[in-house]
Formats: structure tokens, C-alpha cells, sequence
């Protein structure tokens, strides 16, 4: 078939890989004037950082990390410690840095004042999460939100808002007002499986490297917005805002549903665009600089991750230090990702500030997503809908690589991938 994929993200070139693969003829339309996955990816010093940065963990990016190999990628392991510091008026003062143990990879506490201040709350914190999540997956009940898990289960405040959610941030949005409504069971599962110690793996040559093979032999059009989808009899006419148009046997749309009404034909796709502007989604800013106020005071505290709060836990962002997790970059002047920055970055540091745009998962997503797999197989069907949002579990590269698997089943394409481990290589710059 003829088929065109609306959007250049993770889920649309996975679904675009796997359908050409499978034999069929495909064309993708990109908004953006390149690639949409690694659009925001920059050069610098010769390095590349990857903006996101994108690590996943063996267990939890199973399929991701199965194509990326399938497609001949090498993996590499990072260290992802972190140091938490509390932002007061006129200074920072670091209070947490992490690493683990050489034998038995056990996590550790590092920094000798929190040690002495936090670290037998922090221990017993670690403890009562361990003991919750447990008695979580042991329990009938867990359909729940994340706020009601934690007002089920005491947990050290200091471990659980000073340490545990800005992890979560980091994988879900920074707005600490909508985590409490996501599901606690995918979050949970996350956390139970980073406390037990994997290394996250990251790509060889970055994004972009990954995306070279993804879109190799097809047709991509970048600067391409579509502006209209429209059923004419057996075929989907699709109209791009340079008034370019095209006729396809299908149309698989890959972008957040957020304008998904500017495109759709309003009266063909009228329960379509109901039931999917349901989705959420939230916006924020990465920053990508070289200020190096987002780290501890101290150079010896800085880790990879560094979180900043204030004592109440109303203000936080978090910042990737980039030289330590990518090899390009060792060696070369210290550079940042912030998420969402609440403090002041220079604004001649700053390299460039790219808006991104994130899935929120809340208690009805799971039933959302039922609805839309139930539409995908009405008879005559001609337009489909992917993305890392049309997954039950985090709204991250894997969910989108699960959501193209889905439309695989759909077309009864093989996924030869599957199951695959991953070729890991370590990395001798990041000193592992
Ligand atoms: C700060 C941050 C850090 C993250 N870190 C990680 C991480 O470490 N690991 C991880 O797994 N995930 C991470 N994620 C999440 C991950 O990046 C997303 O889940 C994933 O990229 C979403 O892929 P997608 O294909 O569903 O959507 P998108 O990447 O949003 O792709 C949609 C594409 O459609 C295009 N488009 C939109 N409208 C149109 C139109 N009308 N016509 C043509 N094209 C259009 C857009 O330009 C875009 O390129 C992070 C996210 C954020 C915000």
C-alpha cells in the first residue's frame, strides 16, 4: 500500500520502518525543517548533545532498544548519579550526592554533611518505599493515582519530595501539580526498577545516528506541516500548508493530538477528534547552556543529575550535565540541559531554549487508549493514530515504539525485532 505518516517523531519513524520493511511504500511529512526526533540535537565543540538526552533502562525501553539494535545501533552504559542541593535566597547548598557500591552496586550516600543530616531518614525513606511498592504489587487495588499511593503509605518526606519526585519529574513534566494524578502503577514499576540497579544505556552517535537508520531508503518531507486529511472514496488526500497535496491507500498520524482538529476533516474524523483531544499534554523549556550555577557549588559534588529545591519543594528543575554522559563531549567545556529552569541562566550561556512538548497521563488515559485501539479496528478504516501519548505506561520513547507496534499489528507487518538484547559496548571516555 501507499501509506503517509503524519510526523517525524519516535513513533512515527518506527511505524514508517517497520511498514516500509514490511513491503509497503511510504512517505513521511515533517513539520519541522529536518528530522523531528533529532530536530532539537546541536553540535558543539565537535560533540553532540542529544536535546532531550535520551537514556533508557534495559528492562523498561525493551522494544526500543530491540529495534535500535535490530537496526545495528551499539549501546553504551552512563552512570546517572545525582546531587540534590537547596536553593535558598543568596546561595545553594548541596545536601545529597549519589553513587553505589563497587561490589553489589548498592546505592550510597556520598556528601558527609546530608549523611550526617538526612542519611538515616533517607535509608528508612528508601526502606518504606521498597516496603510500599511491595505491598502494591502484592494488593487487588491498584488502580489508583499516584497522590492517593502516598497518602496510603508513610514515607520520609525529605526521601520521598527531596529524592524520589524529582526523578519522577524527570520522566514525566516538572509541573508537580499534575504527577499526583498519573497512574501509580507504571511510576511505581519505574521506581522499583531503577532501585535495583541497571545501568541506563544510552546510543552511540545519539539520536540522530538512530534516526540515519530508521528513515534509511524512505521518502521524507521535511518543512511539510499537513493542513488537511480528508476521506475521498478508497483513498486519504492529504494536503500540506505549502499546498502540496497527495493521495494514500492509509494515513497513520503521529503527532500529539493537541491540533489535531486544525488537519482532520472535521464532520469524517468529528468522533475521532473527540475522543482524542481527551489526551493531554503539557509544554515546557529546555534550556541547553553553559552556566554552571545549576550545579553543585562545589565541582567535586556534581554528578549527572543535578536537582535543585527549595525547602518546601515549591520551586525545582533539574539539569543533565551532558559531558558526562556522552563520550563527544569529554574532554570539552562543561555544557547543560535545565528542564523548566526556576533559577537564573545567563542569557549569554545559553546556547539555545527549545520548547517541548510532553503527554500527561492521568487516571483515564488507560480507557482513552482502549477506546482508540477499538476505533482502529472498525471495518474501513483508512486513518490511524500513534504516539508515545496512545501507550498505559510512561509517555517516553518506549510507549511510542509500543504505539508503532500496534499499528504493525494492525497491517500484519513483522517486527522482527523483538526480543533482541541489546549490543552494549562501554564507552573508555566516560571513564567506565
Ligand atoms: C525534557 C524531556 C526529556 C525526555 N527524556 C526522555 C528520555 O530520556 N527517554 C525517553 O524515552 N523519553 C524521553 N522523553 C520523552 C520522549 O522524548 C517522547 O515521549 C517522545 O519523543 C515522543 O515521541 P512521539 O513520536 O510520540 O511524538 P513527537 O516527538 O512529539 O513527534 C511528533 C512529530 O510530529 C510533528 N508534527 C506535528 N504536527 C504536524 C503536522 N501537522 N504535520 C507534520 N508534522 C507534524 C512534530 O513536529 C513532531 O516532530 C523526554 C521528553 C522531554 C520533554
Amino acid at each position: 500500500m501507499d501509506i503517509a505518516i503524519i510526523g517525524s517523531g519516535m513513533a512515527g519513524l518506527a511505524t514508517a520502518r517497520i511498514l516500509k520493511d514490511a513491503g509497503h511504500t511510504v512517505t513521511i511529512f515533517e513539520a519541522l525543517s529536518g528530522r523531528g526526533m533529532d530536530s532539537h540535537s546541536i553540535q558543539f565543540e565537535g560533540g553532540i548533545i542529544d536535546a532531550p538526552l535520551r537514556v533508557m533502562n534495559p528492562h523498561l525501553w525493551k522494544n526500543t532498544l530491540s529495534l535500535a539494535t535490530h537496526l545495528g545501533m551499539t549501546m553504551f552504559p552512563v552512570r546517572t548519579y545525582m546531587a540534590c542541593s537547596w536553593l535558598f535566597e543568596d546561595r545553594t547548598e548541596t545536601w545529597l550526592t549519589t553513587s553505589r557500591t563497587r561490589i553489589g552496586n548498592f546505592p550510597i550516600i556520598n556528601n558527609r554533611k546530608g549523611l550526617k543530616q538526612y542519611g538515616w531518614r533517607l535509608v528508612k525513606g528508601m526502606l518504606q518505599l521498597k516496603t510500599a511498592i511491595q505491598q502494591f504489587f502484592k494488593s487487588e487495588q491498584q488502580e489508583i493515582t499516584l497522590a492517593e499511593f502516598i497518602n496510603q503509605h508513610h514515607i520520609e518526606e525529605v526521601f520521598w519530595h527531596g529524592a524520589v519526585m524529582p526523578v519522577l519529574y524527570t520522566v514525566c513534566t516538572c509541573n508537580p501539580k499534575t504527577i499526583g494524578d498519573w497512574p501509580a502503577k507504571p511510576l511505581l514499576v519505574f521506581l522499583r526498577q531503577l532501585t535495583d540497579g541497571d545501568a541506563l544505556l544510552r546510543m552511540q552517535g545519539g539520536t540522530p545516528a538512530f534516526v540515519d537508520r530508521l528513515i534509511d531508503g524512505i521518502d521524507i518531507r521535511s518543512g511539510a506541516a499537513i493542513t488537511g486529511v480528508e476521506q475521498q472514496g478508497e483513498q486519504v488526500h492529504v494536503e500540506t500548508a505549502q499546498g502540496s497535496q497527495g493521495v494514500f491507500d492509509r494515513v497513520i498520524v503521529a503527532t500529539p493530538t493537541s491540533n489535531i482538529e486544525e488537519f482532520l476533516h472535521p464532520e469524517q474524523f468529528a468522533e475521532d477528534i473527540a475522543l482524542l483531544k481527551q489526551f493531554r499534554f503539557e509544554q515546557g523549556d529546555l534550556v541547553i547552556h553553559t552556566d554552571t550555577t545549576v550545579m553543585p557549588p562545589r565541582r567535586k559534588d556534581w554528578s549527572v543529575l543535578s536537582y535543585m529545591m527549595d525547602r518546601k519543594f515549591t520551586r525545582q528543575q533539574f539539569t543533565v550535565w551532558m559531558n558526562a554522559v556522552e563520550p563527544s563531549l569529554v574532554g570539552k567545556n562543561p555544557v547543560f540541559q535545565t528542564w523548566r529552569p526556576v533559577t537564573d541562566i545567563d542569557p549569554k550561556k545559553i546556547i539555545s531554549t527549545v520548547k517541548l512538548t510532553r503527554a500527561v497521563v492521568d487516571s483515564s488515559t488507560v480507557a482513552l487508549n482502549k477506546e482508540l485501539q477499538q476505533r482502529h479496528r472498525m471495518p474501513d478504516r483508512k486513518v490511524f493514530f500513534c504516539g508515545s501519548w496512545s501507550c498505559d505506561g510512561l509517555p517516553i520513547l518506549e510507549s511510542a515504539v509500543t504505539s508503532a507496534m500496534n499499528i504493525a499489528e494492525i497491517f500484519n507487518a513483522p517486527l522482527p525485532f523483538v526480543g533482541l538484547k541489546p549490543h552494549i559496548e562501554i564507552a573508555p571516555q566516560l571513564g567506565y
